[in-house]
């Protein structure tokens, strides 16, 4: 019997994307080929499409000349990248005597937010806080459906808050302090947990209005660690993107040639770590890898967007492999504010659609589903005394209930609120009306529709009963009194949570599964640690692991004693 060729599931849809005629004859053979071959157990899914196309980083590398690398640099490490998480590597790795060299593609090291995840740490032990972490791990399991390295997962919580104390004692030097933050979900059905650390200058004002955050978080925290890991002996070259990963004849990863074209430096190197950050800024990586994500309303990266797959598409043209799970989830949030609370949700027809009581992810990704991927929360004067009241009675909250820096203990501000709530009605992002019609007009949706909705919504109120999406009585809140609000929601590509296939040696794998020697990958290029969707459950779950594993790399990397200096918690 002739062989068959296989052809797998993702060519196909790789093969949807760029060529309509071929698409559907790939549906065709789906519809008609599958129950035989499920009988038979022969035939695979799209054999019979031929697959031409290659994705840019299918092809080969070309190997750059001799000539073009007018210098060498031997040292033991090269690190990929000065995010937290290369920099966390890097750091650690000079802390134990060995030489490293950074190459970062920018002028400065990266920075953004400041939600760090960590368990156990210190901080938290001073402030009393206790978390079930075998709860936690199921959670995030179950959110994953279990389609990530559950190794990898326990690893992290075992090690986070050794991670945690680590960067706190970093922070000292550099007059940083770190708190807690409070603002966490506490529903039925879904709860954040209290993980989330901030870094921020002793005397920073933390009330969060509308973006402004001075002297907190990684903007605090990234600079501080790039003092801490010159002032170990690393060299940080800046403007000095890396072209490609190299391996000897046995396999193993001996490092980078990185610079400008013509100008490169090879790093010859024992280990090399990548961290290089994720993809979000790479249309053709989003376009293979979560298609959905390019619905999202913006997609936002600073500095200048440098999250363009590079550590990626370098390992994978050096034999590595991406993480098997597709698609891969996003961070996708609403942007803060009220737009994010609770309230009635419309569509851009002026009907209510779902549930809103649920986290901010799910509100951003369910609204794209909607016509036009349009939607608006809606409520009246009365809006900052309800939500206080949910936040104050444990009904409600999470992100982005509160404000990004709401400090341990300190509760629900509403002052702060109402602030940023002005804001963007002064940007248009939020529409003012003394009437239901009134408002309609400023929100473009068909009044009968939206008066129709809102009276629906109000009496669900007085029943205390939501027969239509089983919303909690609890959130049922009237819209009765003016002016009454409509907040568009808009929803923000922050970060992709996908990245090389690697497990908890922290080397990327190839195709093969076998962990290339000598090379790592850590922090949001890293794969097979989320899946499904980001996991708001732990906010701020995205640093931590750019910390922990950075920290646990740059130890495993220098030849060090990871449990030795990074005692495990109990769980
Ligand atoms: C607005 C915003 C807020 C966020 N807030 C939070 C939060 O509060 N909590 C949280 O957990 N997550 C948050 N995230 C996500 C989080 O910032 C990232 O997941 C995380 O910082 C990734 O860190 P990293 O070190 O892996 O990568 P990065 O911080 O992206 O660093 C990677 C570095 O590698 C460099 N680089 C890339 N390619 C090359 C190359 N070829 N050669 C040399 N250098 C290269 C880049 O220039 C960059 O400096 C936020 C994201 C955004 C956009």
């Amino acid at each position: 019997m002739k062989e068959e060729k296989n052809t797998n599931i993702a060519d196909v849809s790789r093969r949807s994307f760029l060529k309509g005629g071929a698409a559907a004859s790939a549906v065709a053979v789906v519809g008609t080929a599958l129950p035989a071959s499920a009988m038979t157990g022969g035939m695979n899914i799209g054999q019979e499409v031929a697959d031409t196309h290659k994705w840019s980083w299918e092809e080969p590398a070309k190997p750059i000349a001799k000539r073009h690398i007018k210098k060498v640099v031997d040292t033991d490490i090269v690190v990929i990248g000065a995010g937290i998480a290369g920099l966390a590597a890097a750091i650690s790795a000079a802390e134990l005597g060995a030489k490293v060299e950074i190459v970062e593609k920018n002028k400065m090291p990266a920075f953004r937010g400041g939600h760090i995840t960590a368990l156990n740490s210190q901080v938290q032990q001073a402030m009393g806080i206790k978390n079930d972490t075998r709860q936690i791990i199921r959670e995030l399991v179950a959110w994953a459906q279990g389609r990530v390295d559950e190794e990898l997962l326990w690893q992290f919580f075992r090690k986070s808050g050794a991670a945690m104390d680590w960067a706190t004692e970093i922070g000292k030097k550099h007059d940083l302090e770190v708190t807690m933050w409070e603002g966490y979900y506490k529903g039925p059905d879904y709860t954040e947990y209290p993980v989330t650390h901030f870094f921020h200058e002793k005397d920073a004002d933390l009330s969060y209005v509308y973006g402004h955050s001075n002297g907190i978080g990684n903007a605090t925290l990234v600079p501080a660690m790039e003092k801490e890991a010159v002032s170990k002996g690393v060299k940080v070259n800046y403007q000095t993107p890396s072209a490609q990963i190299l391996r000897d004849e046995t396999g193993k990863a001996v490092g980078v040639i990185a610079g400008k074209r013509g100008h490169y430096t090879q790093f010859n190197a024992k280990n090399v770590i990548i961290a290089t950050g994720d993809y979000a800024s790479n249309r053709e990586m989003m376009q293979r890898f979560s298609p959905f994500a390019l619905k999202a309303d913006a997609q936002i990266y600073f500095p200048n967007k440098c999250n363009t797959g590079d550590g990626m598409i370098q390992a994978m043209q050096a034999g590595g492999a991406m993480q098997k799970h597709e698609p891969h989830a996003a961070v996708i949030h609403l942007e803060a504010g009220a737009a994010s609370y609770g309230f009635l949700h419309v569509n851009a027809h002026g009907n209510r659609f779902k549930n809103e009581d649920v986290n901010t992810q799910s509100k951003s990704c369910t609204k794209e589903l909607e016509p036009d991927g349009v939607a608006w929360t809606i409520y009246d004067k009365d809006w900052a005394d309800q939500v206080k009241a949910q936040v104050d009675a444990n009904i409600a909250g999470g992100l982005f209930y509160g404000q990004m820096w709401q400090p341990w203990g300190k509760g629900w501000n509403k002052e702060i609120e109402l602030m940023t709530q002005e804001a963007h009605i002064k940007d248009g992002k939020i529409m003012v009306a003394n009437t239901i019609d009134e408002l309609a007009v400023k929100m473009g949706v068909p009044k009968v529709d939206l008066e129709k909705t809102i009276a629906r919504y109000n009496d669900l109120h007085k029943m205390q009963n939501d027969p239509d999406f089983g919303k909690r009585k609890e959130l049922l809140t009237p819209i009765i009194k003016p002016p009454f609000y409509a907040g568009k929601l808009y929803s923000t590509v922050l970060t992709m949570c996908g990245g090389l296939s690697t497990g908890s040696d922290l080397l990327v794998k190839d195709k093969n599964d076998k962990p290339i020697p000598g090379l790592y990958v850590v922090g949001a290029a890293q794969g097979d640690f989320f899946a499904n969707d980001y996991p708001t459950i732990c906010p701020g779950i995205g640093h931590g692991r750019c910390l922990t594993y950075g920290r646990m790399a740059g130890i495993i990397a220098a030849g060090g004693d990871v449990d030795k200096l990074m005692p495990s918690i109990d769980i």
